[in-house]
């Protein structure tokens, strides 16, 4: 479609308002450069159906070396973005620091808990096994058939919700312009970003672009297509739970339970909600959400926690995570931007698959760093663009 013009002009625009693209906004605009946000306002952005979870402890996997070392730096940086961001919104983003309380129902499950701990504790990350009993003494609702478990104190909670809406908020104060439209493609001049196209035929100029799209990442012409083959949708499903009126909390810690072979997690908010979650389907961008997803995620978190029978089910829903073939995030300016294959001044922010929430501040550190020539820390290096292709790094359809 023909352009109708350069509608705006901006320092830098950013493609994607989840909280990757906000916290790279706000943080831009703190560090005095002119922000545009271009996001049609889904409603059904991962980060909102999210769990909240900052787990790099209980999230570390075998053969994720390099995805741990990025999650320590963003748990590690949490903490302080949090406060400030508290200070700039003017509320609350319900950051809670009691750890991960990771059970096992039968034995073969805490077989499985107790390999993937002494990974964990080989990695140098804190992890306390605890028997039946012991898990209970730390939440007393817990099922005794529980065979055992293990407190792994690093990983923390956020209430993603809260903490999307003070993003807004702090982005909005510091002076970002928000565009709601849909960005279709990465306009280019010679070898250099030069703005973005808007789906209403309009465009932005800007010499800086970032795209945080998410698992839309790849519907945008122009950023290079082996990242855009790269981010897929993986769907998840989960639920939100309510205590009735007058109920205490029935927990207090984060509790991933392996029940059977099947994972699943109950995170508790200050608010008197429990988040219930997460199936991993590979099913494109197919939202809805089924009863068989309901049954199992209800059935394990009762047979771990039978007192979650008495909560409310206040939501149901489906969120899509920017996934990649490595698991890993891409975050950085394209191949082309440092080697000239590709336009100059293209960032990318997606693909953070699991840990978006957890790794949004350092992601906008990483990629304010880079916009204001500066060095992104060392951690980012092996989540770079370009590690999709090289060879088809500039190519940009
Ligand atoms: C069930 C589930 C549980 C999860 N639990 C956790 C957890 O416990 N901890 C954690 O850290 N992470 C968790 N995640 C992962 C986390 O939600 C994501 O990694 C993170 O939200 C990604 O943020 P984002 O901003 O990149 O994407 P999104 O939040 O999906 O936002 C992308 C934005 O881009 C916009 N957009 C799309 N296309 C365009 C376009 N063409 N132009 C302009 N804008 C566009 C969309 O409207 C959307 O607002 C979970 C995800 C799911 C689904």
């Amino acid at each position: 479609m023909p352009a109708k013009g350069v509608a705006v002009a901006a320092d830098v625009v950013i493609a994607g308002g989840g909280v990757i693209g906000t916290a790279i906004a706000w943080r831009a605009a703190r560090a005095g450069l002119g922000v545009t946000l271009v996001d049609p306002e889904r409603g059904d952005a991962a980060s909102l159906v999210a769990a909240g979870m900052l787990a790099p402890v209980s999230e570390a996997l075998f053969g994720e070396g390099a995805l741990l070392r990025v999650n320590l730096l963003a748990v590690a940086r949490f903490g302080s973005f949090a406060a400030e961001l508290e200070q700039a919104a003017g509320r609350p983003v319900g950051l809670r620091r009691e750890g991960t309380l990771a059970v096992a129902y039968d034995p073969g499950d805490y077989a499985a808990l107790v390999r993937l701990t002494a990974f964990r504790r080989s990695a140098g990350l804190d992890a306390e096994e605890l028997d039946s009993r012991a898990c209970r003494k730390l939440e007393s609702f817990l099922t005794p058939d529980v065979h055992g478990g293990v407190l792994f104190a690093g990983d923390w909670s956020v209430d993603n919700r809260r903490y999307a809406a003070a993003l807004r908020s702090a982005a909005a104060a510091a002076g970002v312009r928000v565009v709601r439209d849909r960005v279709t493609e990465v306009l280019t001049s010679g070898d250099r970003a030069r703005g973005v196209r808007l789906a209403d035929g309009g465009d932005i100029g800007a010499d800086r672009v970032v795209v945080a799209a998410g698992c839309w990442t790849g519907a945008i012409a122009g950023v290079p297509a082996p990242v855009r083959a790269a981010v897929r949708p993986v769907k998840g499903q989960l639920l939100r739970l309510r205590h009735p009126d007058g109920m205490p909390p029935v927990i207090t810690h984060t509790i991933r339970a392996t029940v059977r072979g099947t994972d699943v997690y109950l995170v508790p908010r200050a608010d008197g909600e429990v988040v219930v979650g997460a199936t991993q389907e590979e099913r494109g961008p197919d939202r809805t959400v089924t009863a068989g997803a309901v049954h199992d995620l209800l059935r394990d978190a009762l047979s771990v926690l039978p007192v979650t029978s008495e909560l409310e089910l206040a939501e149901t829903c489906a969120g899509l995570r920017p996934g990649t073939p490595d698991n890993g995030p891409v975050v950085g300016p394209v191949a082309g931007a440092v080697d000239g294959s590709g336009p100059g001044g293209l960032l990318l922010a997606t693909g953070h698959y699991r840990n978006g929430i957890l790794m949004s501040p350092v992601t906008a550190d990483a990629i304010v760093a880079h916009l204001t020539g500066q060095q992104a820390a060392p951690e980012w290096e092996p989540f770079a663009p370009g590690r999709f292709g090289a060879e088809a790094a500039g190519e940009t359809r």
